[in-house]
């Protein structure tokens, strides 16, 4: 399904996405504008899931725009904590987006629903992207990387809950990992090779 565009929206006010996703669509040809470049609202995030969310946002830059509109909803889902904090992950942080206080959180609520050290300490980060066509149309890709949770965080690079996570087959986290060697794997790019596959390379 190609783009069928010159120019795409990144349905997102925050610059740091914007600019990785223009760099991941430079080597297509592709224009990129944002959301905020172009005044468009931020929808309320609503939806239940990753999916539903990223599709909120996709969609109402796409009618605003008229031109195809690419969003993206990600988090950490918990096993013990039957997937929290999820989409909530950037709320956990509180409104001075603190995260060693969501560290902190995630680790007192993963003790609590294990009765202590130990037990389940899986998780995983999901990414999920929609693109959306003004005509309505619109495609899901989403990605995943599995791992488990340490406490004390460890590391300085990265961001969110990077330091707490280390990625399944490895033994540091990703906040010592280095930051080409995290998105080599990340879930986000995970959902975008789907999404460059299927919609950039056709
Ligand atoms: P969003 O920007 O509304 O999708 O919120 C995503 C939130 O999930 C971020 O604020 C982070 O807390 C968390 N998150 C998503 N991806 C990552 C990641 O790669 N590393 C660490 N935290 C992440």
């Amino acid at each position: 399904m190609p783009l069928g565009a010159e120019t795409l929206v990144i349905a997102s006010h925050n610059p740091g996405k914007v600019r990785e996703i223009a760099e991941l669509v430079a080597p297509f040809g592709v224009a990129v504008k944002s959301a905020g470049e172009l005044g468009l609202p931020e929808p309320e995030e609503t939806g239940r899931t990753f999916a539903e969310n990223a599709g909120l946002k996709a969609r109402a830059s796409a009618e605003g725009a008229g031109l195809p509109a690419l969003a993206d909803d990600s988090g950490l889902a918990v096993t013990a904590l039957g997937g929290r904090p999820g989409i909530y992950s950037a709320r956990w942080a509180g409104p001075d987006k603190d995260f060693r206080q969501a560290m902190e959180r995630v680790e007192r609520a993963l003790r609590a629903a294990n009765g202590g050290d130990g037990g389940d300490r899986s998780a995983c980060f999901v990414c999920a992207l929609t693109l959306a066509w003004p005509d309505g149309r619109s495609r899901t890709f989403q990605g995943q990387v599995d791992g488990t949770l340490t406490y004390p965080p460890r590391g300085a690079h990265g961001f969110g809950y990077d330091p707490m996570f280390v990625p399944a087959g490895h033994a540091i986290t990703f906040g010592e990992m280095d930051p080409a060697a995290k998105h080599a794997m990340s879930h986000r790019a995970r959902a975008f090779e789907q999404l460059v596959d299927a919609v950039f390379r056709t």
